[in-house]
């Protein structure tokens, strides 16, 4: 890879909003340069992430992930489930005891009751959708220890991996379901109340925030799940109209 073409691809990662890249081995053999060899010295640079990348090939630049203290309390790294090609993908924060043991998001209380929304308001709107038609996944990819919110330096380190599964998709619109996942793509510091109700925009896809489900399965957030199905309408409609 030339110096230029590392360049571009190291843009290209920044823009993403990528901080840290991590080496793979070199696909060739470093170029012996001859010491008497004409100025300027080719040197040849390791491969980085392809600018081709998969879900696949992120699921595999994890791996066995120790980048952050998540991966102590973690049984299963909660990667994502669902249509890769999905025009809509959910956000969560993280995963919590359900997801940890089965390995995919979204399958616990919570979880059931975003599978509702999603399907319920979608029959109700008149929209042909499952939950395997959309994508849904996290922030964080290892269950923080108590479902406590996860520390700024996890996200930063899992987000690189949360960005490529968005740039891979590149969904229609995404949805972030609460102020973690919010922040995580937005930057910024407002929470759901200020961020609901208005399209956002990740890069250049829309982005939708709304209250996470955890937070409507509280009996008292009534107002709250009115509001929540109305965001969750809106997206619907702007997605699949
Ligand atoms: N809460 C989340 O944010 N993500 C999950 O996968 C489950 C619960």
């Amino acid at each position: 890879m030339s110096p230029d073409d590392l360049r571009q691809r190291i843009e290209y990662f920044k823009d993403l909003g990528v901080k840290e890249l991590y080496r793979r081995e070199p696909v060739v053999a470093p170029m012996v340069v001859p010491v008497a060899a004409a100025s300027p010295v080719a040197v040849e640079l390791p491969s980085l992430a392809p600018i081709v990348d998969t879900l696949v090939q992120i699921s595999q630049d994890i791996g066995d992930c120790t980048r952050c203290a998540l991966h102590k309390g973690r049984n299963k790294i909660v990667f994502g489930d669902g249509n890769s090609q999905a025009q809509l993908v959910f956000v969560g924060e993280g995963p919590g005891a359900d997801e940890d043991a089965q390995g995919i998001p979204f399958v616990g209380r919570a979880g059931q009751l975003l599978t509702q929304m999603i399907e319920g308001t979608a029959k109700k709107e008149g929209i042909s959708l499952t939950r395997a038609d959309v994508y849904i996944c996290n922030v964080v990819k290892c269950r923080p220890p108590e479902n406590r919110t996860p520390e700024s330096q996890e996200m930063e380190i899992c987000g690189q991996f949360l960005f490529r599964q968005l740039q891979v998709i590149r969904p229609k619109a995404i949805c972030a379901l609460g102020s973690t996942a919010a922040k995580a793509l937005l930057g910024g510091k407002d929470g759901v109340t200020k961020l609901r109700g208005k399209w956002h925009k990740w890069h250049d896809i829309p982005l939708i925030v709304t209250y996470h489900p955890s937070y409507l399965l509280r009996a008292y957030n009534v107002e709250a799940k009115r509001e929540a199905w109305e965001d969750l309408k809106k997206a619907l409609h702007f997605v699949y109209d």
